[in-house]
């Protein structure tokens, strides 16, 4: 597969890399076969974080005996030198490794918490350390909010970048890009696939490849989904008329107040799985009516009539969202087209 240089960092890794949340759910001996063929089809940049549960040890077998041309990518939440010195810690013991190669501040999408990270004898000196000391080779962020990832770009601090980039949320096509280009800071892609509302994997990934110099992450589950990915990949790349429109549409159907599935709303003190129920207009278009209007959606759509409009998860949404609004609004539509299948059993 062609490489690219992360920008300053100088690794040259695989213009696809694979990203480790979903092998959360598969069994261990699945998660690492779909590791391994990640690998096998030249795929040399592997993201995972502290936060993803399973994946770092997962990921960390997958590689026993070829660590050696692998770009190693994981990340910590935590805004304290402590809680970083853990995490890393930490990583460095699931992934059974030596070294990172990239060790990024996982989700800075407010000013106070890149504060937090650059204060003086906070998370980065402990980054820094790190590097000194061989257990990190390069230091990175990822963020969900355009105006901190530009601070971060500019700051001089970081050797890359991680921020959400698909022909759906495309803002940081007209500036973060080029910026982070200029400050020679690698600029790598999150949700390629938007959160999973865009479904063609064909224009989302032609659409990317149109930018030489980005490294699009893509969270992979199943080995037919990479192979997929590879083959587009592999061209024709040019976008025809047709795929333009198909675009175009779906811009216009999810319009700007989508959700991006990142999870940074929860914990709701109401248990209500939020992500899930913000999915329903894309649940609408893709699921058969007899399957969504079953006992198992309709409990988690309808939780969200027992939001108690604390408005906790606003405040921890990097995109603004109006969750109350939406989710309110979610759940009335299911009640109401829910009632046009009224013989449909409960499935669990
Ligand atoms: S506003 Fe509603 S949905 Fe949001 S955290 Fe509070 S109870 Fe949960
Ligand atoms: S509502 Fe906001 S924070 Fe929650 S998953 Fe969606 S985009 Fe992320």
């Amino acid at each position: 597969m062609e490489k690219i240089r992360l920008g300053k960092t100088n690794l040259m890794v695989s213009r696809l890399g694979f990203g480790g949340i979903p092998i959360q759910r598969l069994s261990e001996a699945d998660a690492v076969a779909v590791v391994k063929r990640c690998l096998d089809l030249g795929v040399t940049f592997l993201d995972t974080a502290n936060a993803y549960t399973t994946s770092e040890e997962r990921i960390g077998k997958a590689l026993a005996g070829r660590r050696e041309g692998v770009v190693l990518a994981t990340k910590s939440t935590s805004r304290k030198r402590e809680g970083v010195e853990k995490h890393l810690n930490l990583s460095l013991q699931r992934l059974n490794v030596k070294y990172i190669d990239l060790y990024q501040f996982h989700g800075v999408s407010d000013k106070a918490s890149l504060d937090m990270v650059l204060a003086p004898d906070g998370p980065m000196s402990v980054a820094q350390k790190a590097r000194d000391d061989g257990l990190i080779k390069h230091i990175g962020i990822t963020s969900h909010q355009i105006d901190v990832a530009k601070e971060a770009v500019t700051s001089g601090k970081f050797e890359t970048i991680m921020f959400p980039f698909n022909f759906v949320t495309s803002e940081a096509a007209d500036e973060l890009i080029p910026l982070a280009k200029k400050h020679d800071v690698g600029f790598i892609v999150m949700k390629p696939l938007s959160g999973g509302m865009i479904d063609n994997a064909n224009i989302a990934f032609k659409y990317l490849f149109q930018f030489p110099e980005i490294l699009t992450v893509v969270g992979i589950e199943k080995t037919p989904e990479i192979e997929e990915i590879v083959k587009i990949l592999e061209g024709p790349l040019t976008i025809t008329s047709a795929e333009k429109k198909e675009m175009q549409k779906l811009r216009d159907q999810l319009g700007t107040k989508f959700c991006h599935r990142c999870d940074y709303c929860q914990p709701c003190s109401e248990g209500i799985a939020l992500s899930t129920v913000m999915m329903y207009p894309s649940l609408v278009r893709r699921l058969p009516p007899e399957h969504l209007f079953s006992g198992f959606w309709g409990q988690v759509i309808e939780k969200a009539e027992s939001c108690t409009e604390c408005g906790e998860c606003e405040t921890r949404c990097p995109y603004h969202l109006p969750i109350r609004e939406l989710i309110s609004e979610y759940a009335k539509q299911y009640r109401e087209e829910a009632r046009k299948y009224p013989k449909q059993q409960p499935k669990t």
